[in-house]
This record gives structure tokens, sequence and C-alpha cells, in this order.
């Protein structure tokens, strides 16, 4: 694969010596002022909206989920969000206190999406839960404990989800230390999936912002086929593991299927080439979801794939890169599966990676880096027509309460470096 490492930097016009160009800074390319949203999104922020001295990264001590040790008996460390978390303060990425603490998706939030029948099932009936975590004897305890332990923790994922979106409009990035339930759908939840945080994320972030063009990027192991067909999907997946939908994948605009131990070189290359397809086929983006499932490592039980902790470190990184450079867009990471003990660990490496590489835990604590001239009180409005349906293409500029948003597509041209060599097919 090629270095990214240089690619911050470009060359001195006409090879003149001169300071080097700047790098775009990620809080450059939000699309609202901070603190636009605050109202749109004040069900789903515990306290105050985030100020300029916390960052985008959004996560509750109670992601994690453990409780008599009936969790160890399936191979999803449901505490690896905790560990991610005492990591990256271990390791001075984030300090005490810069982290915004999100709210649970109250019942009319999910009904967004979800269908009543679904939520009643999923709310009082235990065998629901055991069909979404694979846990038989979950079907033993009380409906009680099974919401305190395990529904409750998801809510709060989801409302991790959408917060993180909203705030990647305001600051240019955001992450959900969490979240990314790509299985579940309006009707259903499966594989630890019980709600479908990503699509409620962009029907609440249109309702607040506009119709946005959303693409999003699922890189986890398994194909999400949860999420529905109103935005633009890029999807790599292992072709012969769960969920096997073949029903689901028409919705996919780039689809990637891997084969069993598919590595690092395999694995960014078509990465890269997916991108550049993206690049050129895909309209330019108002917001990237990136859902960063970790359970493509090597030795996953689950993912069956063969990447490196490094592998999956530049493959983050190629992603926010794209993103920065070629989209020009916000981008949302959600944390998705990851089923080895190693899981927590490359997180926190690749989350370190990005702060020291995009220097993300300076450029927001400036913050009031919006740029854009949208007042606060014109931000949120109710999105028009066309909120819903088609992939919210090019043809209606996306909008904050009715006024056209700065850049993104609509306000300049982007060179798309793509190659032939790149241009192949990308899925098999
Ligand atoms: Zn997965």
């Amino acid at each position: 694969m090629s270095s990214t490492a240089d690619a911050n930097y470009g060359p001195a016009p006409d090879g003149a010596a001169g300071p080097p160009k700047l790098p775009t800074r990620f809080s450059s390319l939000a699309r609202l002022p901070p603190g636009s949203l605050s109202s749109a999104y004040a069900d789903l922020c515990s306290g105050p909206w985030p100020g300029p001295c916390q960052l985008p990264v959004v996560y509750h001590p109670s992601y994690n989920i453990s409780f008599f040790g009936v969790e160890k008996l399936h191979p999803f460390d449901s505490c690896k969000y905790g560990k991610v978390m005492s990591a990256l303060k271990k390791q001075h990425v984030l300090r005490e206190g810069q982290t915004v603490q999100p709210r649970e998706a109250s019942l009319e939030v999910l009904a967004d999406v979800h269908t009543q029948d679904y939520l009643y099932r999923i709310h009082y009936h235990n065998f629901t839960i055991v069909q979404v975590t694979e846990l038989a004897a979950l079907s033993l305890l009380p409906n009680k404990l099974l919401q305190w332990r395990i529904v409750a923790p998801m809510k709060l994922h989801v409302g991790g989800t959408m917060l993180a979106t909203g705030l990647a409009l305001e600051r240019g990035w955001a992450i959900n230390i969490g979240g990314g339930m790509h299985h579940a759908s309006s009707s259903r939840g499966m594989g630890w999936c019980p709600f479908d945080d990503i699509v409620l994320a962009v029907r609440r972030v249109r309702k607040a912002a506009g119709r946005l063009v959303v693409l999003y990027i699922d890189l986890d192991a398994h194909q999400g086929n949860g999420v529905e067909r109103d935005f633009y999907i890029i999807d790599f997946y292992n072709a012969r593991i769960f969920p096997l939908d073949d029903e689901a994948k028409p919705a996919i605009d780039i689809p990637v299927e891997l084969r069993f131990g598919a590595d690092d070189d395999e694995i960014l290359g078509r990465l890269h080439a997916a991108l550049a397809v993206a690049a050129r086929t895909l309209p330019r983006p108002d917001l990237v979801i990136y859902n960063a499932g970790t359970d493509v490592l090597a030795g996953d039980p689950l993912g069956r794939l063969g990447m490196t902790a490094a592998g999956v470190v530049q493959r983050d990184e190629v992603v926010w890169r794209w993103c920065r450079d070629m989209a020009r867009a916000p981008v949302v990471m959600a944390l998705s599966g990851g089923y080895t003990r190693e899981s927590a660990g490359v997180i926190t490496a690749s989350i370190r990676n990005l702060f020291e590489k995009f220097g993300l835990g300076v450029d927001d604590v400036a913050a009031g880096s919006g740029g854009s001239t949208v007042e606060a009180s014109q931000a949120v409005a109710p999105a028009g027509p066309g909120e819903d349906g088609d992939k919210g293409g090019a043809g209606t500029p996306a909008t904050a309460g009715g006024l056209e948003m700065q850049g993104g597509m609509w306000g300049e041209k982007v060179e798309v470096q793509a190659n032939a060599a790149d241009a192949g097919p990308v899925s098999n």
C-alpha cells in the first residue's frame, strides 16, 4: 500500500521554497456553527450542549453490559467501550470532562424507525431479547432485569450515535465510543443489534438540518443488512458468514465481498479502489457515517477475516483522510462489532492515531470554527419534502432552516484523483 504519512501537506507552489501548505482541519468541514443543533438534540444530550472545552466524543459508562457473568456466554465483549475510554484517558488522548454523555433514545424517538409491534416485543418479550443477543439463558431472567441491564444500555448507544451525528455537522467530526448496530431494521433486531441507530441518526439529522446527502461506509466484517436504502452505501463484508441477507444486498451501492482470511493488503487495496469509485460515481456527501467494526481482526471468531492491528489503524486513517481530502465532508464514526479481547486495544490505538494525524484534540477546543454564517436560531427547522424516500441525491441543496449550507457538494468542484487501476470491480 502506498504510504499516506505525507499526504497532510502538499508541495510548495511551483516547487518554490516556503512554508508547507497547511492541511484542512476537520473543524473547517463543519456545516453549521457550534450550538446550532442544541435544541434539536436536547432530548439526546445529557446536560448542557457541549461547549468549546468538550470534544465531539460521545460515551456513557452505562454503554457497558455486565451482569452475573451472563454476558460472557457470547463472544461479544460487551465491556469494550469502558476499556477504550480508560485507555484513551490513560494515554492522555482524552481528559476527564472532555467527552459528551448521551441520553437514552426514548420510545418516541425509536418509533421514528421501529414498528410499534417490535418495540412492544423488545420491551416485554424475553424471547425477542434472546433472539437479538443469541443468549438463550436470558429467557429465564426477569424481564425488568433484562430491560435494565441490556435494553436500556442499547438505547444509550442509540442516543450516542444520534447525538454524535449531530455534533459531526457542527464540529466536522465525531466519534461514538459505541453504536453501529447495523443488523437492526424497523421490525426486527439480530446479532446484538436491537435498534437501528444508524437510520435513526440519519432521520434525526435530516429533520434538524435539512435534506443531507449521506454516505454510509460499513467496514465491519458483517453485511450491514439492517440499514435501509435512503442513503448511499459502501459495505465490505465476509460473504460467507452471518447474516447472508441476499434481500438487503441490492441496497448497497458499492458492495465488496471478502473471502475468509482476507488480509490487510486485500482489504486496504479494495478500500482504496472502492473509495475511488465512490468519488467518481456517488454525489458529494454532506455527511459520512463510518461503521468501523474491528471484527475484521485475525482471530475474531465471528468475522473470520485476517487484518492485523496495524492494518485496522491504517484502514480507519484511510477513511478519515478520504472524508477530509476527497469528500470534504464531516465524518461520524461508530465502533460496531469486534469480538476478540484485542479489539478494545486496537480501537484505542486507532482513535489515538486519528487524534495525532488530524489534530482532533486541538482544533475543536478552539471551537467557533464552524465557518457557516447560518444563525443558530435559523439553523434548526423541520426538513422539507424529500426527507425520506430516495437517497437525497443531487438536485436539491441541503438546507439549514431553509438557508443553503456552506461548501460541500454545492460550493466547490473537487478533482477526483482516480486512475484506471483504481476503477476495477470492487465486488466478486
Ligand atoms: Zn460485525
